[in-house]
């Protein structure tokens, strides 16, 4: 099975990512991002893969090899920065022209975030290397970062990112579309984009948090969130309405 693209949300599992802080962990943030942008290819017909589909370690040996042997011709690359900058970055390797990197810095300047840069980065001992494993390490691949902002930014990419992260996932999948020739069409509604809701990390960590806590206060007599991977979405809204009714919140 061979795709055109592959999106890596960096980071998973033991690796957090810097790009962290009080509300998110980069790794949860890059793979919701990376989830939403999977959904919305396959839609527009591209032929698309990840690099991971939920919260595990994968290390830049495996990452790498994964996106070598996808087929790929290209390769989004999810990140959330740090360092207390503001603004998106896109970088591209020494060895490409940056057309897809600028493509989509445009794409997220017009979705409302401020570009801080495009930019290449070489190995300071080595000139002829990328910097950055994943350009380095990924063959033919032409594989782009996104750093969609900054965690720890002093102006605004944090409400920014709480806020917008879902534009910002779009505008990327528009400005490929338009780079790369294909045939790009805006999600249904605003309310399809809104309502998105992936199995991703962060609602699963809450889902679990909250259906731990039910147990440990006496609601729920079994601790399912010991099991929460094998629970549907359907199975987790039943053991809500079941908490609730037992609890008599309401009227
Ligand atoms: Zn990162």
């Amino acid at each position: 099975m061979s795709v055109e693209l592959i999106v890596d949300p960096g980071h998973g599992g033991k690796d957090p990512g810097g790009g962290s802080n009080q509300y998110w962990k980069e790794k949860d943030m890059v793979l919701d991002i990376s989830l939403y942008q999977y959904n919305r290819f396959k839609e527009l017909g591209v032929p698309v893969a990840l690099t991971r589909d939920k919260d595990v370690y994968v290390s830049p040996e495996q990452r790498t090899k994964i996106v070598r042997d996808s087929g790929a011709k290209h390769c989004i690359s999810n990140h959330i920065n740090a360092g207390g900058g503001d603004g998106a970055e896109t970088i591209h390797s020494i060895y490409s022209e940056g057309h897809l990197a600028k493509a989509l810095a445009e794409a997220i300047f017009k979705a409302g975030q401020n570009i801080r840069r495009v930019f290449t980065r070489s190995l300071p001992y080595d000139s002829r290397k990328d910097y950055y494993f994943m350009h380095r390490d990924t063959g033919k691949v032409n594989t782009v970062i996104v750093e969609y902002g900054f965690a720890d930014s002093k102006k605004d990419d944090i409400e920014q990112l709480k806020l917008d992260w879902k534009k910002y996932a779009e505008a990327v999948v528009e400005g490929y579309c338009k780079q790369t020739g294909r045939t790009y069409s805006p999600p249904r509604s605003d309310e399809e984009v809104a309502q998105f809701n992936p199995s991703s990390a962060t609602v699963k960590t809450e889902t679990k948090e909250l259906l731990s806590k039910l147990h440990k206060v006496g609601i729920l007599s079994d601790d399912w969130s010991a099991k929460i991977d094998e629970l549907s979405d359907s199975d987790v809204i039943g053991l809500l309405v079941t908490a609730i009714n037992r609890k008599k919140l309401l009227p």
